[in-house]
């Protein structure tokens, strides 16, 4: 049987319960070791077989799977944060699927989550935005047109940018492209919810400057949820009634 594992952001607590058994209980992991807490490791049994696959390719991934898949032991592929975002873990199902080989993936918490949580801040603010964009700029791997970062801007929604810590000029100019103010509020956050996390507030203007120190394992945050205002929620007003409690004036 093979798992792959949210690892979470980097606080080696905050992995899922059901990952962290997976991971007490796996005969081999195999980790992604450029962001994955090295800590997450000490879950592992004493003579679990650790693998680093930053050094590998897929198919050397799948082809150590595929051994202990044969020798019915049980691997814990660990990916960062939450595997359905940039995890790759699509072409290695593919790969399992075609040998028939058992999968689950278990969730984890992704980092656009543990920067909101170094923040203390809300992406789905009432009277700002009641949506999150997750994207990146385009690297060796390209982005649709149709999802630039100057396509996503015109939205004017929160955004989580990853994998773009090295291009902060290039996306502050895209961001303004795409209409937002230079003056909008951005956050830096750099190794989220690990010991030596950073945050720095910015504003689209200031990017470049702000994160001149800082080109891997940070997102970018953008948008009016980072500033002063907003609207309270209906749903902890005392007038809105809604199907669990009934509000001053009955509105429900
Ligand atoms: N699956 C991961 C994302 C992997 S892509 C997730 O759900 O978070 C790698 C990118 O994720 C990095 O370039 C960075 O933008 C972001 N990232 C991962 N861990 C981070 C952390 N602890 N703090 C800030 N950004 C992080």
């Amino acid at each position: 049987m093979v798992y792959f594992v949210g690892a979470g952001p980097g606080d080696k607590e905050l992995i899922t319960v059901k990952g962290m058994k997976i991971l007490e209980a796996a005969d081999c992991i195999i980790y992604a070791g450029s962001l994955v807490n090295p800590e997450l490791l000490e879950y592992a049994k004493k003579d679990c077989a650790l693998y680093d696959s930053a050094k590998m390719t897929l198919e050397e991934v799948i082809a150590v799977v595929q051994e202990n898949e044969k020798r019915g032991l049980v691997t814990a592929r660990l990916h960062t944060g939450d595997p359905s975002i940039y995890g790759a873990i699509r072409e290695q199902i593919d790969l399992l699927e075609e040998n028939n080989t058992q999968y689950k993936v278990i969730p984890g918490v992704s980092s656009f989550a543990g920067a909101a949580a170094a923040l203390g801040a809300e992406y789905t603010l009432p009277g700002v935005s009641q949506t999150v964009i997750l994207t990146r700029m385009a690297g060796r791997t390209p982005v649709p047109e149709r999802e630039s970062i100057t396509e996503l801007a015109k939205i004017g929604a929160s955004m989580a940018v990853f994998l773009s810590a090295s291009m902060l000029a290039d996306l502050s100019l895209k961001l303004i492209e795409g209409g937002y103010p230079g003056d909008t509020p951005a956050a830096i956050v750099y190794k989220a919810t690990w010991p030596d996390e950073k945050i720095i507030r910015t504003t689209i203007d200031g990017l470049a400057e702000a994160g001149s120190g800082i080109s891997k394992t940070a997102i970018i945050l953008i948008g009016n949820f980072l500033g002063g205002e907003y609207e309270r929620s209906l749903l902890y007003h005392p007038e809105f009634t809604h199907g669990y409690r009934a509000g001053a004036n009955n509105n429900g």
